[in-house]
């Protein structure tokens, strides 16, 4: 789209008559309809911190999201994102919590999409992963820092009076997913499991649809207030059920469709999940998660 920046044009350009030729006045009516924040800021990207509870920070670049928790001596950070997003969050830490070096920085799991980058916070930070997140990310060289302390099904990690505790709950969205709760700021930090009144992403690739239903029925289980996923906004524990339900029924529905003999085309059109034509992304991943879950189901049929 065309953008004039208004400090280029003379003070009376939009009203003076005489410069009010067809081409002029569109570009005064351009002007009027353009956002305040112009074409510069559209391409930049959109970087936000955002108090979730007590010392507990939500870190937004663009579709993606982690979190952060503030220490009496540092900062327990979570996913990087990448490398531009890393160091403009460590610039803002810097500026806003001084003296406060990020001790951990924890990932979610190994796609590079949430935790390239991690190399930005290794001159202060322990890096901290599941330890077949760290494998991956070796095999597939992820551009970011290596974990340094890996576990296999839970850790707390404590720093300066504050604490995360990790739970690595089954192979859902991958193999390595972990979430992070946060005890005393009543909060749960989960990435690509789940959504808030949104579909999940595509046709589950990576996924372990069976597993990823009993994860969502973990974490349904654990005490916290407050959602905080990679993607969206933020929500409670009941979303967590909500998304574990509309599992069950594309497993149910899919299912029901296969055993009938039908083809994954005759099933894309037959499985509508019409009560969540509400939910985000419906529409352009409604026919995806139906053929997802019908790869995930024949696949398993043959094991
Ligand atoms: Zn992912």
């Amino acid at each position: 789209m065309l953008y004039i920046e208004p400090a280029r044009l003379p003070a009376d350009w939009c009203s003076s008559m005489t410069a009010l030729s067809l081409r002029y006045f569109a570009a005064c009516l351009l002007l009027l309809v353009l956002p305040s924040t112009g074409a510069h800021a559209q391409n930049e990207p959109q970087r936000v911190i955002v108090p979730i509870a007590g010392d507990l920070y939500r870190f937004q670049n663009n579709f993606h999201y982690s979190v952060f928790l503030v220490a009496s001596d540092g900062i327990i950070a979570t996913d990087p994102i990448d490398a531009g997003a890393a160091q403009w969050l460590k610039s803002e830490l810097g500026r806003r919590f001084p003296g406060k070096p990020v001790r951990y920085l924890i990932y979610s799991h190994s796609h590079a999409d949430h935790i390239a980058g991690g190399q930005v916070f290794a001159d202060t930070a322990t890096v901290v992963a599941h330890e077949r997140a760290k494998e991956r990310i070796l095999a597939e060289k992820v551009p970011t820092a290596v974990p340094a302390l890996t576990f296999s099904d839970r850790m707390t990690i404590e720093a300066g009076g504050k604490r995360v505790e990790l739970y690595y709950l089954g192979h859902n969205h991958s193999d390595n997913t972990i979430v992070m709760r946060f005890p005393d700021e009543g909060a749960l930090f989960a990435v690509d499991i789940v959504a808030v009144k949104r579909l999940p992403y595509r046709d589950f690739p990576d996924g372990h649809l069976d597993d990823w239903i009993e994860t969502l029925k973990a974490v349904e289980r654990m005490d916290f207030d407050v959602l905080a996923p990679g993607h969206g906004s933020l929500g409670t524990r009941a979303d967590v059920a909500e998304h574990r339900r509309y599992l069950e029924l594309l497993r149910e529905r899919v299912k029901r469709e296969m055993d009938a003999g039908k083809s994954v085309q005759e099933i894309k059109r037959a499985v509508k999940m019409s009560e969540h034509e509400s939910w985000g992304s419906y529409r352009d991943w409604v026919e995806l998660n139906v053929e997802g879950m019908y790869r995930y189901l024949r696949a398993r049929g043959r094991n």
